[in-house]
Protein backbone atom coordinates (compact mmCIF):
# COMPACT_ATOMS: atom_id res chain seq x y z
CA UNK A 1 0.00 0.00 0.00
CA UNK A 2 1.19 3.73 -1.25
CA UNK A 3 0.36 6.73 0.49
CA UNK A 4 0.13 9.61 -1.97
CA UNK A 5 -0.44 13.37 -1.54
CA UNK A 6 -2.17 14.62 -4.44
CA UNK A 7 -1.27 18.75 -4.88
CA UNK A 8 -4.07 19.58 -7.87
CA UNK A 9 -6.15 17.71 -7.09
CA UNK A 10 -9.15 19.58 -9.27
CA UNK A 11 -7.07 19.56 -12.21
CA UNK A 12 -6.90 17.46 -15.50
CA UNK A 13 -3.90 15.45 -13.99
CA UNK A 14 -5.78 15.37 -10.58
CA UNK A 15 -9.09 13.83 -11.70
CA UNK A 16 -7.29 11.31 -14.00
CA UNK A 17 -4.72 10.58 -10.48
CA UNK A 18 -7.86 9.61 -8.57
CA UNK A 19 -9.77 7.82 -10.47
CA UNK A 20 -6.52 5.65 -10.89
CA UNK A 21 -6.29 5.49 -7.67
CA UNK A 22 -10.16 4.79 -6.66
CA UNK A 23 -9.62 2.39 -9.72
CA UNK A 24 -6.66 0.01 -7.52
CA UNK A 25 -7.95 0.67 -3.27
CA UNK A 26 -5.87 -2.01 -2.68
CA UNK A 27 -2.23 -0.65 -4.07
CA UNK A 28 -3.18 3.61 -2.85
CA UNK A 29 -4.25 5.69 -0.45
CA UNK A 30 -4.69 9.29 -0.41
CA UNK A 31 -3.10 10.88 2.60
CA UNK A 32 -3.72 14.69 1.47
CA UNK A 33 -5.41 16.46 -1.11
CA UNK A 34 -4.75 20.33 -2.29
CA UNK A 35 -6.25 22.57 -5.24
CA UNK A 36 -7.07 25.78 -5.30
CA UNK A 37 -10.52 27.45 -5.57
CA UNK A 38 -12.86 24.51 -7.11
CA UNK A 39 -14.49 24.50 -3.69
CA UNK A 40 -17.43 21.79 -4.97
CA UNK A 41 -14.90 19.43 -6.70
CA UNK A 42 -12.70 19.30 -3.90
CA UNK A 43 -15.97 18.90 -1.35
CA UNK A 44 -16.62 15.61 -3.51
CA UNK A 45 -13.20 14.39 -3.34
CA UNK A 46 -13.17 15.10 0.16
CA UNK A 47 -16.11 13.04 0.92
CA UNK A 48 -14.76 10.76 -1.43
CA UNK A 49 -11.02 9.77 -0.59
CA UNK A 50 -11.72 10.88 3.55
CA UNK A 51 -8.20 11.97 3.39
CA UNK A 52 -6.31 13.70 6.91
CA UNK A 53 -5.64 16.76 5.30
CA UNK A 54 -6.66 19.39 2.81
CA UNK A 55 -5.47 22.56 1.88
CA UNK A 56 -7.05 25.16 -0.41
CA UNK A 57 -5.51 28.51 -1.83
CA UNK A 58 -6.65 30.88 0.73
CA UNK A 59 -8.58 31.28 4.08
CA UNK A 60 -11.68 32.29 2.92
CA UNK A 61 -11.90 29.28 0.82
CA UNK A 62 -10.79 27.16 3.48
CA UNK A 63 -13.77 28.58 5.70
CA UNK A 64 -16.03 27.63 3.11
CA UNK A 65 -14.60 24.12 2.68
CA UNK A 66 -14.92 23.79 6.26
CA UNK A 67 -18.74 24.64 6.01
CA UNK A 68 -19.35 21.54 3.52
CA UNK A 69 -17.10 18.72 5.03
CA UNK A 70 -17.09 19.45 8.69
CA UNK A 71 -20.56 17.70 9.49
CA UNK A 72 -19.46 14.43 8.08
CA UNK A 73 -15.58 13.79 8.50
CA UNK A 74 -12.36 14.34 11.02
CA UNK A 75 -10.36 15.94 7.59
CA UNK A 76 -7.75 18.96 8.77
CA UNK A 77 -8.15 21.79 6.43
CA UNK A 78 -5.25 23.93 5.44
CA UNK A 79 -5.17 27.23 3.21
CA UNK A 80 -1.71 29.24 1.48
CA UNK A 81 1.16 28.31 0.33
CA UNK A 82 2.08 26.99 4.09
CA UNK A 83 -0.70 25.22 3.99
CA UNK A 84 0.48 23.09 0.75
CA UNK A 85 3.45 22.69 1.58
CA UNK A 86 2.34 21.18 4.90
CA UNK A 87 0.07 18.46 3.00
CA UNK A 88 2.60 17.93 0.88
CA UNK A 89 5.11 17.32 4.07
CA UNK A 90 2.66 14.98 5.52
CA UNK A 91 3.87 12.38 7.90
CA UNK A 92 3.18 9.12 6.72
CA UNK A 93 2.96 9.86 3.11
CA UNK A 94 5.35 7.81 0.38
CA UNK A 95 4.29 9.93 -2.66
CA UNK A 96 3.91 13.44 -3.80
CA UNK A 97 1.70 13.79 -7.17
CA UNK A 98 2.53 17.11 -7.84
CA UNK A 99 0.06 18.10 -10.49
CA UNK A 100 -0.63 21.98 -9.86
CA UNK A 101 -0.60 23.94 -12.85
CA UNK A 102 2.33 27.14 -13.08
CA UNK A 103 5.31 28.47 -11.18
CA UNK A 104 2.67 27.85 -7.95
CA UNK A 105 4.21 24.04 -8.01
CA UNK A 106 7.35 24.74 -7.50
CA UNK A 107 7.29 25.57 -3.24
CA UNK A 108 5.31 22.91 -2.22
CA UNK A 109 7.28 20.57 -4.59
CA UNK A 110 10.17 21.89 -2.75
CA UNK A 111 8.91 21.32 0.92
CA UNK A 112 8.06 17.13 -0.52
CA UNK A 113 11.81 16.99 -1.29
CA UNK A 114 12.71 18.04 1.67
CA UNK A 115 10.77 16.00 3.33
CA UNK A 116 12.36 13.34 1.88
CA UNK A 117 8.71 12.39 -0.35
CA UNK A 118 9.19 10.42 -3.65
CA UNK A 119 7.99 12.86 -6.28
CA UNK A 120 5.53 11.78 -9.45
CA UNK A 121 6.10 15.09 -11.13
CA UNK A 122 3.69 16.34 -13.59
CA UNK A 123 4.42 20.66 -12.89
CA UNK A 124 6.80 20.44 -15.07
CA UNK A 125 7.58 24.27 -13.97
CA UNK A 126 9.37 22.83 -10.92
CA UNK A 127 12.36 21.78 -12.81
CA UNK A 128 12.06 24.26 -15.04
CA UNK A 129 12.74 27.33 -12.16
CA UNK A 130 14.76 25.41 -10.22
CA UNK A 131 16.05 22.15 -11.64
CA UNK A 132 18.94 22.17 -10.42
CA UNK A 133 18.42 22.98 -7.07
CA UNK A 134 15.91 20.59 -6.83
CA UNK A 135 17.51 17.57 -8.23
CA UNK A 136 20.18 18.18 -6.23
CA UNK A 137 18.32 18.06 -2.84
CA UNK A 138 16.45 15.12 -4.35
CA UNK A 139 19.74 13.21 -4.61
CA UNK A 140 21.12 14.33 -1.01
CA UNK A 141 17.99 12.53 -0.10
CA UNK A 142 17.44 9.63 -2.02
CA UNK A 143 14.56 10.27 -3.16
CA UNK A 144 13.47 9.66 -6.83
CA UNK A 145 11.28 12.15 -9.27
CA UNK A 146 9.48 10.40 -11.31
CA UNK A 147 8.09 12.26 -14.57
CA UNK A 148 4.33 11.96 -15.45
CA UNK A 149 4.77 14.17 -18.54
CA UNK A 150 4.43 11.58 -21.65
CA UNK A 151 7.41 12.23 -23.21
CA UNK A 152 9.72 12.03 -19.83
CA UNK A 153 7.93 8.84 -19.05
CA UNK A 154 8.55 7.59 -22.32
CA UNK A 155 12.31 8.52 -21.88
CA UNK A 156 12.49 6.92 -18.56
CA UNK A 157 10.69 3.60 -19.83
CA UNK A 158 12.82 3.71 -22.66
CA UNK A 159 15.99 4.12 -20.91
CA UNK A 160 15.10 1.20 -18.40
CA UNK A 161 17.57 -1.98 -18.90
CA UNK A 162 20.25 0.87 -20.64
CA UNK A 163 23.20 2.04 -19.71
CA UNK A 164 23.07 5.92 -19.43
CA UNK A 165 26.83 6.33 -20.60
CA UNK A 166 25.85 4.72 -24.06
CA UNK A 167 23.25 7.27 -24.52
CA UNK A 168 23.78 9.36 -27.59
CA UNK A 169 20.15 11.33 -26.75
CA UNK A 170 16.62 11.48 -26.76
CA UNK A 171 13.97 12.47 -28.70
CA UNK A 172 11.09 14.28 -27.43
CA UNK A 173 8.18 13.87 -29.57
CA UNK A 174 5.40 17.36 -30.36
CA UNK A 175 1.84 16.87 -31.67
CA UNK A 176 2.55 20.48 -32.79
CA UNK A 177 -0.88 21.65 -31.70
CA UNK A 178 -3.98 22.74 -33.88
CA UNK A 179 -1.49 25.47 -35.51
CA UNK A 180 0.90 23.32 -37.30
CA UNK A 181 -0.15 23.93 -40.64
CA UNK A 182 -1.99 27.34 -40.57
CA UNK A 183 -1.15 29.54 -43.19
CA UNK A 184 1.08 32.11 -40.87
CA UNK A 185 -0.52 34.98 -42.51
CA UNK A 186 -4.09 33.76 -40.33
CA UNK A 187 -2.00 32.88 -37.20
CA UNK A 188 -2.65 36.47 -35.97
CA UNK A 189 -6.17 36.23 -35.59
CA UNK A 190 -5.77 32.65 -33.24
CA UNK A 191 -8.52 32.92 -30.41
CA UNK A 192 -8.13 31.18 -27.19
CA UNK A 193 -11.01 28.84 -28.34
CA UNK A 194 -9.23 27.64 -31.43
CA UNK A 195 -5.57 27.49 -29.41
CA UNK A 196 -7.79 25.40 -26.68
CA UNK A 197 -8.79 22.75 -29.15
CA UNK A 198 -5.76 20.27 -29.42
CA UNK A 199 -5.65 17.70 -31.77
CA UNK A 200 -4.68 14.82 -29.33
CA UNK A 201 -4.43 16.19 -25.64
CA UNK A 202 -7.47 16.69 -23.53
CA UNK A 203 -5.43 18.84 -20.65
CA UNK A 204 -5.70 21.81 -18.55
CA UNK A 205 -6.01 25.28 -20.60
CA UNK A 206 -2.40 26.79 -19.28
CA UNK A 207 -0.49 23.73 -20.98
CA UNK A 208 -3.26 23.66 -23.64
CA UNK A 209 -2.21 27.04 -24.87
CA UNK A 210 1.85 26.02 -24.31
CA UNK A 211 1.26 23.13 -26.69
CA UNK A 212 -0.27 25.14 -29.44
CA UNK A 213 2.72 27.72 -29.12
CA UNK A 214 5.43 24.67 -28.65
CA UNK A 215 6.29 26.59 -25.42
CA UNK A 216 5.34 22.94 -24.20
CA UNK A 217 7.74 21.36 -25.25
CA UNK A 218 10.83 23.63 -24.73
CA UNK A 219 9.76 23.99 -20.83
CA UNK A 220 9.73 19.87 -21.61
CA UNK A 221 13.77 19.91 -23.04
CA UNK A 222 14.67 22.03 -19.52
CA UNK A 223 12.64 19.53 -17.85
CA UNK A 224 13.96 16.41 -19.54
CA UNK A 225 18.03 18.31 -18.63
CA UNK A 226 17.65 18.24 -15.14
CA UNK A 227 15.53 14.92 -14.78
CA UNK A 228 17.60 13.08 -16.80
CA UNK A 229 21.10 15.00 -16.12
CA UNK A 230 21.66 15.74 -19.78
CA UNK A 231 23.50 18.29 -21.99
CA UNK A 232 21.47 20.36 -24.56
CA UNK A 233 22.88 19.10 -26.82
CA UNK A 234 21.84 15.32 -26.29
CA UNK A 235 17.80 16.44 -26.31
CA UNK A 236 16.09 16.75 -29.72
CA UNK A 237 12.49 17.26 -30.68
CA UNK A 238 10.57 16.15 -33.32
CA UNK A 239 6.79 16.81 -34.38
CA UNK A 240 4.85 13.46 -34.84
CA UNK A 241 1.14 14.78 -35.37
CA UNK A 242 -0.23 11.34 -34.23
CA UNK A 243 1.23 11.21 -30.76
CA UNK A 244 1.25 7.70 -30.89
CA UNK A 245 5.22 7.28 -30.10
CA UNK A 246 5.48 9.23 -26.62
CA UNK A 247 9.32 10.00 -26.96
CA UNK A 248 12.40 7.83 -27.74
CA UNK A 249 16.37 7.24 -27.00
CA UNK A 250 18.93 6.92 -29.13
CA UNK A 251 22.19 4.70 -28.08
CA UNK A 252 25.82 5.07 -29.35
CA UNK A 253 25.29 1.91 -31.76
CA UNK A 254 22.33 3.31 -33.63
CA UNK A 255 19.88 1.90 -31.31
CA UNK A 256 16.44 3.64 -30.82
CA UNK A 257 13.86 2.75 -28.03
CA UNK A 258 10.77 3.99 -27.75
CA UNK A 259 7.63 4.03 -25.98
CA UNK A 260 4.34 4.18 -27.76
CA UNK A 261 0.91 4.04 -26.89
CA UNK A 262 -2.64 5.55 -26.82
CA UNK A 263 -2.64 9.03 -25.83
CA UNK A 264 -4.02 9.20 -22.35
CA UNK A 265 -2.47 10.68 -19.17
CA UNK A 266 -3.83 7.76 -17.48
CA UNK A 267 -0.90 5.63 -18.55
CA UNK A 268 1.84 8.00 -17.61
CA UNK A 269 0.50 8.66 -14.56
CA UNK A 270 -0.13 4.65 -13.61
CA UNK A 271 3.38 4.25 -14.66
CA UNK A 272 5.15 6.96 -12.24
CA UNK A 273 2.97 5.63 -9.41
CA UNK A 274 3.95 2.01 -9.99
CA UNK A 275 7.21 1.78 -12.29
CA UNK A 276 8.89 -0.37 -13.04
CA UNK A 277 5.70 -2.44 -13.17
CA UNK A 278 2.90 -1.59 -15.13
CA UNK A 279 -1.09 -0.92 -13.69
CA UNK A 280 -3.92 -2.35 -15.33
CA UNK A 281 -5.74 0.74 -16.82
CA UNK A 282 -9.20 1.05 -18.29
CA UNK A 283 -7.09 2.98 -21.57
CA UNK A 284 -8.25 0.74 -25.15
CA UNK A 285 -5.51 -1.31 -26.59
CA UNK A 286 -3.60 0.94 -29.30
CA UNK A 287 -4.92 -0.77 -32.82
CA UNK A 288 -2.33 -0.43 -35.36
CA UNK A 289 -4.36 -1.84 -37.65
CA UNK A 290 -6.02 1.65 -37.83
CA UNK A 291 -2.95 3.79 -38.08
CA UNK A 292 -2.60 4.47 -41.35
CA UNK A 293 0.65 6.32 -41.10
CA UNK A 294 3.42 7.53 -38.23
CA UNK A 295 4.73 10.74 -39.59
CA UNK A 296 7.66 12.99 -38.69
CA UNK A 297 9.17 16.09 -39.53
CA UNK A 298 11.54 19.24 -37.89
CA UNK A 299 9.77 21.84 -35.39
CA UNK A 300 9.65 25.26 -37.50
CA UNK A 301 11.55 27.62 -35.29
CA UNK A 302 10.28 30.65 -36.84
CA UNK A 303 6.90 29.62 -36.43
CA UNK A 304 6.93 28.60 -33.00
CA UNK A 305 9.37 31.22 -31.44
CA UNK A 306 8.43 30.19 -28.04
CA UNK A 307 10.20 26.83 -28.64
CA UNK A 308 13.39 28.78 -29.67
CA UNK A 309 13.13 31.36 -26.84
CA UNK A 310 13.14 28.19 -24.87
CA UNK A 311 16.17 26.62 -26.25
CA UNK A 312 17.79 29.99 -25.70
CA UNK A 313 16.86 30.47 -22.26
CA UNK A 314 17.95 26.86 -21.00
CA UNK A 315 21.44 27.64 -23.30
CA UNK A 316 21.56 30.70 -20.95
CA UNK A 317 20.80 28.96 -17.38
CA UNK A 318 20.60 30.57 -14.04
CA UNK A 319 17.73 32.65 -13.82
CA UNK A 320 16.51 33.07 -17.40
CA UNK A 321 14.26 29.86 -17.24
CA UNK A 322 12.49 31.24 -14.71
CA UNK A 323 11.96 34.28 -16.45
CA UNK A 324 11.17 32.90 -19.23
CA UNK A 325 8.24 30.59 -17.54
CA UNK A 326 7.08 33.72 -15.60
CA UNK A 327 7.03 35.84 -18.42
CA UNK A 328 5.08 33.21 -20.19
CA UNK A 329 2.44 32.13 -17.41
CA UNK A 330 1.38 36.41 -18.40
CA UNK A 331 1.13 36.06 -21.82
CA UNK A 332 -1.00 33.01 -21.98
CA UNK A 333 -3.07 34.64 -18.96
CA UNK A 334 -3.49 37.61 -21.04
CA UNK A 335 -3.98 35.68 -24.42
CA UNK A 336 -6.72 33.61 -22.12
CA UNK A 337 -8.90 36.65 -21.37
CA UNK A 338 -8.33 38.06 -24.91
CA UNK A 339 -6.14 40.88 -23.76
CA UNK A 340 -3.39 39.97 -25.63
CA UNK A 341 -3.31 38.13 -29.53
CA UNK A 342 -1.82 34.87 -29.84
CA UNK A 343 1.91 36.33 -32.19
CA UNK A 344 2.23 38.23 -28.96
CA UNK A 345 2.35 35.78 -26.83
CA UNK A 346 6.47 35.10 -28.06
CA UNK A 347 7.29 38.86 -28.48
CA UNK A 348 6.20 39.48 -24.80
CA UNK A 349 8.31 37.03 -23.86
CA UNK A 350 10.81 37.71 -25.70
CA UNK A 351 10.89 41.33 -24.74
CA UNK A 352 11.24 39.85 -21.04
CA UNK A 353 13.53 37.47 -21.27
CA UNK A 354 15.82 41.12 -23.08
CA UNK A 355 15.44 42.91 -20.24
CA UNK A 356 16.69 40.60 -17.84
CA UNK A 357 20.04 40.63 -15.72
CA UNK A 358 21.34 37.67 -16.09
CA UNK A 359 22.87 36.04 -12.45
CA UNK A 360 23.35 32.49 -10.96
CA UNK A 361 20.51 30.64 -8.72
CA UNK A 362 21.94 29.42 -5.63
CA UNK A 363 18.45 29.14 -3.53
CA UNK A 364 14.67 28.62 -4.13
CA UNK A 365 14.21 32.19 -2.75
CA UNK A 366 16.66 33.48 -5.56
CA UNK A 367 14.21 31.70 -8.12
CA UNK A 368 11.37 33.25 -6.45
CA UNK A 369 12.29 36.66 -6.76
CA UNK A 370 13.53 36.17 -10.66
CA UNK A 371 9.89 34.72 -11.13
CA UNK A 372 8.40 38.14 -9.21
CA UNK A 373 10.71 40.18 -10.85
CA UNK A 374 9.65 38.53 -14.54
CA UNK A 375 5.84 38.81 -13.70
CA UNK A 376 6.00 42.50 -13.08
CA UNK A 377 8.25 42.86 -16.26
CA UNK A 378 5.35 40.81 -17.95
CA UNK A 379 2.65 43.14 -17.24
CA UNK A 380 4.45 46.23 -17.94
CA UNK A 381 5.22 45.00 -20.50
CA UNK A 382 1.80 44.17 -21.65
CA UNK A 383 0.58 47.55 -21.15
CA UNK A 384 3.05 48.91 -23.71
CA UNK A 385 2.06 46.62 -25.83
CA UNK A 386 -1.32 47.26 -26.27
P1 LIG B 1 -5.31 22.25 -14.57
O1 LIG B 1 -5.42 23.69 -14.91
O2 LIG B 1 -6.31 21.32 -15.11
O3 LIG B 1 -5.29 22.06 -12.97
C1 LIG B 1 -4.44 22.81 -12.17
C2 LIG B 1 -4.57 22.40 -10.73
O4 LIG B 1 -3.72 23.26 -9.95
C3 LIG B 1 -5.98 22.58 -10.17
O5 LIG B 1 -6.21 21.59 -9.20
C4 LIG B 1 -5.91 23.96 -9.51
O6 LIG B 1 -6.89 24.13 -8.51
C5 LIG B 1 -4.52 23.88 -8.92
N1 LIG B 1 -3.95 25.19 -8.62
C6 LIG B 1 -3.74 26.22 -9.46
N2 LIG B 1 -3.18 27.24 -8.82
C7 LIG B 1 -3.02 26.86 -7.53
C8 LIG B 1 -2.49 27.46 -6.37
N3 LIG B 1 -2.01 28.72 -6.38
N4 LIG B 1 -2.48 26.75 -5.22
C9 LIG B 1 -2.96 25.49 -5.18
N5 LIG B 1 -3.48 24.86 -6.26
C10 LIG B 1 -3.50 25.54 -7.41
O7 LIG B 1 -3.83 21.81 -14.98
P2 LIG B 1 -3.32 20.39 -15.52
O8 LIG B 1 -3.83 19.29 -14.65
O9 LIG B 1 -3.54 20.33 -16.97
O10 LIG B 1 -1.75 20.55 -15.35
C11 LIG B 1 -1.12 20.47 -14.07
C12 LIG B 1 0.38 20.39 -14.29
O11 LIG B 1 0.66 19.19 -15.00
C13 LIG B 1 0.95 21.53 -15.14
O12 LIG B 1 2.23 21.84 -14.66
C14 LIG B 1 1.07 20.91 -16.53
O13 LIG B 1 2.09 21.49 -17.31
C15 LIG B 1 1.38 19.46 -16.19
N6 LIG B 1 1.00 18.52 -17.20
C16 LIG B 1 -0.32 18.38 -17.54
C17 LIG B 1 -0.70 17.47 -18.50
C18 LIG B 1 -2.15 17.23 -18.80
O14 LIG B 1 -2.44 16.33 -19.58
N7 LIG B 1 -3.07 17.96 -18.23
C19 LIG B 1 0.30 16.68 -19.25
C20 LIG B 1 1.63 16.85 -18.76
C21 LIG B 1 1.97 17.75 -17.79
P3 LIG B 1 -8.36 24.77 -8.78
O15 LIG B 1 -8.79 24.31 -10.14
O16 LIG B 1 -9.16 24.17 -7.67
O17 LIG B 1 -8.23 26.25 -8.68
Amino acid sequence: MKTIALLGSTGSIGRNALDLIAAHPDRYRVLALAAGQNIDLLAEQVERFSPEVVAVRDADLAGDLLKRIRPRGETEVLWGCDGTARAAALEGVDIVISAITGAAGLEPTMAAVRAGKDIALANKETLVMAGDLVMREAAERGIRVIPIDSEHSAVLQSLQGHDIRDLRRIILTASGGPFRETPIGDMAGITAAQALNHPNWDMGPKVTVDSATLMNKGLEVIEARWLFNLSMSQISVLIHPQSIIHSMAEYRDGSIMAQLGVPHMITPIAYALSCPRHLDTPIAPLDFSRISALTFEAPDLDRFRCLALALKAAEEGGGMPAVLNAANEIAVELFLKEALPFLSIPQLVERVMNAYEPSTMETIEQVLEADAWARTAAREEAGRMR
